[in-house]
């Protein structure tokens, strides 16, 4: 009776950083994920065609402890995961180590071994938010050839039917960002953490509907403004996803930001939608 009552809950927004030696952790930690009612996991699995152990940190955040391999090559593990724990792990694909060749046949070959999305991070420069390098100066491409590159997935996915999730700061890159929206109106595509500044972001979210954002990292930013993060999804009470950014073998925060949502008081029928309607509307037909 009570499971049958328990609100779905569905992450739409974590991390793997791990290998084949952690399997029997994140087995332990999606079950006991299963047993407080998450039913899916969207994990992001980054691939790295080219840069060396070094290079590659040039394009990821600090503070995100990697226990896989040095050059993350995530996809085989991910997908073993995946076939292991059924439908509970959605794999998407990380694509910010992509060089700029080739991109529709790559994404074709992760598509047929069971990827169901795409992720990525605009570093068109050294300013964003993250502090990263940007992709065009750790390449050696110019700004033009990596938003080719860019385009090229957005092209991809939405012919392909996939979600995107793409770190990217509404504040600096408003501009960019209109023009993906422009280019591609089908596209359903979560900019995470309320765009990185909620300000710059509504008029993104007032005039594209098929634009989703989630609420992961922000669990401090929420904690110490509840009201104002309460206001901001009840007005758009079918864009705002549940997303941790945990990394597969870190339960606990997945569990901290169910309980931070249940703490925000929003209205049962909310509250469903952030759990569970609006990342199945988002991730899609994909999700099954
Ligand atoms: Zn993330």
């Amino acid at each position: 009776m009570e499971q049958a009552e328990r609100q779905e809950i569905i992450d739409v927004h974590c991390h793997f950083f791990a290998g084949q030696e952690q399997a029997g952790i994140v087995a332990r930690g999606l079950a006991s994920l299963r047993a407080a009612g998450v039913r899916h996991l969207a994990v992001m699995g980054l691939v790295n065609p080219s840069l060396d152990d070094r290079e590659v940190w040039k394009l990821i955040p600090q503070g995100f402890p990697n226990l896989g391999g040095p050059l993350f090559n995530e996809a085989d593990d991910l997908l073993e995961f995946s076939r292991l724990q059924g439908a509970m792990l959605f794999p998407m694909l990380d694509t910010r180590c992509f060089t700029a060749d080739n991109v529709p046949t790559l994404l074709q070959g992760y598509l047929q071994r069971g990827f169901r999305g795409i992720k990525g991070l605009y570093l068109g420069d050294a300013e964003n938010d993250l502090g990263l390098h940007s992709v065009p100066a750790t390449f050696g491409i110019t700004l033009e050839q990596y938003h080719r590159r860019e385009w090229e997935i957005f092209a991809f996915a939405q012919t392909h039917d996939l979600p995107v999730l793409y770190h990217m700061d509404a504040r600096r890159y408003g501009e960019v960002m209109r023009a993906i929206l422009e280019d591609f109106p089908r596209l359903r595509i979560n900019f995470p953490h309320f765009g990185i500044g909620r300000k710059a972001f509504r008029q993104i979210l007032d005039r594209y509907p098929n634009v989703f954002t989630d609420i992961a990292y922000m669990l401090p930013h929420i904690q110490s403004d509840p009201a104002s993060y309460r206001d901001f999804i009840s007005h758009y009470p079918d864009r705002v996803c549940f997303g941790s950014d945990a990394l597969i073998y870190q339960p606990e925060i997945v569990l901290a930001y169910i309980e931070l949502v249940k703490n925000l008081g929003l209205p049962t029928e909310l509250e469903a939608k952030v759990f569970s309607g609006n990342p199945r509307r988002y991730l899609g037909v994909a999700l099954g």
